[in-house]
């Protein structure tokens, strides 16, 4: 170990699956590796309410860990009717950061499934937008903010959104739409996070929204265990990439790595509760 003359450039994870099977055998490790390439702290994203009690379960057995809670759209068949009671009850652990994730994706619908008769997506679309509602009605209550996921479902996204803009905000998270649609989010107060996508080779779409983005406007994060970033893409992802995701982020922004740690830090400091240094 040198003697460290100036202070490596910290960042956060903000969207990592700490609980899934593929971390369970070495999650101190895992953690070790991300405080040494400078990842201090990671939110670890429910994705139903099993996966929320997990994601807490870490936050309380590892210092630099937080939990959301929420009930991921793709799930939506295995949700109660109303997760509002359930929801509620896992927001006020001391641990919860953020409501989510949740929100929207059509990517995969019934009706896509071959013989499937296309009517079957109405309620499916119909029951994503109940749940979604849900979580943002308690985010709204409990003073959180939400971890939004959306895919091919932009618009009927936004329009449901809307309503609670002043009540609650959203992390719009793994962007992978155009510049334009990242200036409808912010101007809706909310924000942006990027992962791994940003480095890869075909990802200039995303290069090009990350160049026209505020710079106190998004986050980073891996969403791992999915999306490593080059040079680790195709295998299993986890918090310590966040390093390569900020030094693609730099050049992209124009910025030094110790810029791009006090913007994207501050942000999402002033996004998750509990995440400010006390
Ligand atoms: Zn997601
Ligand atoms: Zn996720």
């Amino acid at each position: 170990m040198g003697f460290i003359l100036f202070p490596m450039p910290v960042f956060y994870d903000t969207h990592a699956h700490l609980d899934y099977p593929e971390f369970a055998e070495e999650l101190p490790q895992i953690l070790a590796r991300a405080d040494a390439a400078g990842i201090v702290k990671v939110i670890s994203i429910g994705t139903d309410f099993e996966s929320s009690r997990r994601a807490i379960a870490l936050a309380e057995r590892f210092p630099n860990v937080l939990a959301a809670v929420g009930w991921h759209p793709s799930n939506v068949a295995e949700a109660p009717a109303d997760i509002r009671p359930g929801l509620r009850d896992l927001a006020r652990h001391p641990s919860v950061a953020a409501i989510g994730e949740t929100g929207l994706d059509y990517h995969r619908l019934p009706g896509m499934s071959p013989g499937a008769d296309p009517a079957a997506d109405v309620p499916y679309k119909a029951r994503q937008a109940e749940l979604f509602r849900q979580h943002l009605e308690v985010a709204a209550e409990v003073g959180l903010n939400c971890v939004i996921h959306q895919r091919d479902c932009l618009e009927d996204l936004l329009a449901q959104f809307q309503p609670f803009a002043g009540r609650t905000r959203g992390v719009f998270h793994c962007f992978a739409n155009d510049a334009g649609t990242m200036r409808r989010v912010v101007e809706l107060g909310s924000l942006v996070s990027f992962t791994g996508i940003v480095t890869f080779k075909n990802g200039q779409n995303i290069r090009d929204t990350l160049a026209a983005t505020p710079l106190d406007r998004f986050m980073l994060e891996t969403d791992c265990p999915y999306l490593a970033p080059v040079p680790y893409r195709g295998k299993r992802c986890e918090p310590a990439y966040v390093k390569e995701i900020s030094e693609t982020a730099a050049r992209v922004k124009g910025c030094s790595l110790e810029e791009l740690s006090r913007a994207t830090c501050a942000t999402a400091e002033g996004f998750f509760k509990h995440l400010a240094p006390a």
